[in-house]
C-alpha cells in the first residue's frame, strides 16, 4: 500500500504520526518472538491521544485495514509480528502517568508507560507495581497487560490481571469504553477487565489502565541454594511450600543457564553448584521467613547461603538477564509451559530425558514458584538435522507438560507461534466460543488477525 492508501486518516496531525519509511517498516516488522511468516506492515503509526486512537481506529474499519498495537515489542511469542497488509499501531508515546493517587493505593496510567518507570515514581510513596517481568526495564504496562505478564514477585504478588482494576478501551470501531473500577472491590457486570488482560490486542486497544499498587517491602532477604542437580533444586520449592512459607520471589537456573551467565556477565556460578534456587521474602517477617527457607533447604543438602544485599541484587539481575544470554552460534527453541508445582520434579526429569532422546542440549529457568518453566533446547547452527531433533523434543515437551495438566503458555502469551498447540490445550467448544467472543469485539477482524485465538476466520 502507498501513503496514498493510507487517504482518509489525518497524517502527522497532532494526535497521529505515520511513518512509511522502509526502514521503519523493517524495525517495527517483529517483535523478539520467532518469525515463521516475514511481513512488513504497510505504515507505523503512533498516536499521542486517545482521541487518535479512536480516529485511526475508524479509518481501518472503514478500510477493512488489520491492525497489529505494539508496546515495546519485547513480547516472545509473535504477537506484535506484522501481518499482511497491517498497519502498527505503536502506543508507546501515549507514556504519561495521568494520577498516582497513594492513599487510594492506585494508579491510572497510559499503556505505553515502562513497567519500571511507574515503579520509580510509586516508590517513594512506599509503593509499588508489582508485576515484574524480567523485562521491567524495557516493556510497557500497555503491553504487559495485552499478555497478562508474569514476573519474578508473581509467586507472592499474582500476574499482571490482579493488579489491574479497570481499563480504556477503543473498540474496532472507534467507541471509547471504560472497564471495571477504581476500588479494589467491584463485581458490577461481566468481568470485561479481565477478558480484556491477556487478550493480546484481539479485542481492543487498552489505551488507560488503573492498577493497584502495593506496599513497598520494608524488608528483603534473599537466600541462594546451590543444588548438586536441577531436580534436587526443584524438590526444594515443594519443601518451602510445605513449610508454608511464601517466598516473593522463587526462582530456579539449572547449570547450563549459570554457565551461560558466567560466560557472558563473568560470574562465578556454575562453580558455586550444577543448580540455584534462588528465593526472596519480603515485608517485616522477611528475616523469619528467610530462616525458615534456609533451614528446609540445608535439610536437602542444598549449600545455602545468605547473600549480603549487595550480591543479592545481582543474583536478581543475572536472573532477569538470563533470557538474553543468547550465543549466536545456537539454533534454540524455547517455550513457557506451566506445570502445577507437585508435577515441578517430573517434570523437570522429563525435560532431561527429552534432550537426551532427541539429542539437543537443554538449558532451564524457571519462576518455579508457579510451575512456570521456560526451557530452551538447543543445538550448534551447523549441527546436520538438529532444526528437527529441536522441534521432536519441543512438540513432545509440550505434550508432556499438557499431560501433567499443564498449559501450553504461562506468561508470554500464545501469539503466532503457539497457535499450532492450542487446539491441544483447549476443547473445540472453547476454541469456537473464543471465535464468538472475537467476532462481537471486532466484527471485521481487523484487530491482531491470526493471533492468540485459533478458527476459522480468525
Ligand atoms: C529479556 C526478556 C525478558 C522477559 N521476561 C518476561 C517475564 O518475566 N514475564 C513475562 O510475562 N514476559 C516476559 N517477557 C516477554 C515480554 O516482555 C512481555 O510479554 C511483555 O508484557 C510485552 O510487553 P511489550 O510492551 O513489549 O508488548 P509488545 O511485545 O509490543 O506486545 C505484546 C502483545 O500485546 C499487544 N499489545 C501491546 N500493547 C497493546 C495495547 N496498548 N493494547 C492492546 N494490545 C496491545 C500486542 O499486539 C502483542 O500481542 C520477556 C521478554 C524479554 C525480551
Amino acid at each position: 500500500m502507498s501513503p496514498n492508501a493510507l487517504r482518509g486518516l489525518t497524517l502527522n496531525g497532532p494526535d497521529l504520526l505515520v511513518e512509511t519509511a522502509p526502514e521503519i517498516l523493517a524495525s517495527y516488522a517483529t517483535d523478539q518472538g520467532p518469525v515463521l511468516d516475514y511481513r512488513e506492515p504497510v505504515a507505523v503509526i503512533w498516536p499521542t491521544s486517545v482521541k487518535g486512537v479512536q480516529e485511526m481506529l475508524r479509518w481501518a474499519s472503514a478500510t477493512g485495514t488489520p491492525v497489529v498495537p505494539r508496546g515495546a515489542g519485547t513480547g516472545v511469542s509473535g504477537g506484535a509480528h506484522a501481518t499482511v497488509g497491517c498497519v502498527i499501531l505503536c502506543l508507546d508515546r501515549m507514556n504519561r502517568i495521568r494520577e498516582l493517587n497513594a492513599e487510594d493505593e492506585v494508579a491510572v496510567v497510559e499503556p505505553g508507560v515502562i513497567n519500571a518507570d511507574l515503579n520509580a515514581a510509586a516508590a517513594p510513596h512506599g509503593l509499588m507495581y508489582a508485576p515484574d517481568p524480567a523485562s521491567y526495564r524495557i516493556s510497557t504496562i500497555g503491553g504487559n497487560v495485552a499478555t497478562n505478564a508474569g514476573g519474578l514477585r508473581c509467586a507472592k504478588y499474582g500476574v499482571t490481571r490482579d493488579s489491574v482494576l479497570g481499563l480504556d478501551v477503543v473498540l474496532a470501531n472507534g467507541t471509547l469504553i471504560s472497564t471495571g473500577q477504581r476500588t479494589f472491590k467491584g463485581v458490577a457486570g461481566y468481568d470485561l477487565t479481565s477478558l480484556f488482560t491477556g487478550s493480546e490486542g484481539t479485542l481492543g486497544i487498552i489505551v488507560g489502565i488503573t492498577v493497584r499498587l502495593r506496599y513497598l517491602p520494608a524488608k528483603t532477604r534473599t537466600v541462594a541454594a546451590f543444588f548438586p542437580d536441577f531436580r534436587a533444586a526443584a524438590a526444594g520449592v515443594l519443601a518451602v511450600g510445605a513449610a508454608r512459607v511464601q517466598p516473593a520471589i522463587m526462582e530456579l537456573l539449572d547449570g547450563a543457564t549459570l554457565g551461560a551467565l558466567d560466560r557472558v556477565h563473568g560470574s562465578t556460578l556454575r562453580a558455586r553448584g550444577n543448580a540455584l534456587l534462588l528465593i526472596q521474602t519480603d515485608g517485616f517477617g522477611a528475616e523469619a521467613e528467610a530462616d525458615v527457607v534456609r533451614g528446609v533447604l540445608t535439610d536437602l543438602h542444598g549449600t545455602v547461603s545468605a547473600e549480603d544485599s549487595t550480591e543479592a541484587e545481582r543474583l536478581i539481575e543475572l536472573r532477569r538477564h538470563s533470557r538474553g544470554d543468547a550465543e549466536v552460534e545456537q539454533l534454540r527453541v524455547g517455550e513457557d509451559v506451566a506445570v502445577p508445582r507437585s508435577a515441578l520434579v517430573r517434570y523437570v526429569a522429563e525435560l532431561e530425558r527429552m534432550a537426551g532422546q532427541h539429542r539437543v542440549n537443554l538449558k532451564v529457568v524457571a519462576h518455579a514458584g508457579d510451575g512456570n518453566l521456560h526451557p530452551t533446547f538447543w543445538v550448534q547452527a551447523d549441527d546436520g538435522g538438529g532444526r528437527e531433533r529441536l522441534g521432536a523434543a519441543l512438540d513432545e515437551s509440550i505434550a508432556v507438560a499438557l499431560a501433567m495438566g499443564g498449559t501450553i503458555t504461562g506468561e508470554h502469551g500464545v501469539g503466532q507461534f503457539k497457535l499450532p498447540w492450542l487446539p491441544q490445550e483447549q476443547q473445540a467448544e472453547v476454541l469456537e466460543l473464543q471465535q464468538r467472543i472475537k467476532a462481537v469485539f471486532d466484527p471485521e477482524g481487523i484487530l491482531n488477525p491470526g493471533k492468540a485465538i485459533t478458527g476459522a476466520g480468525v
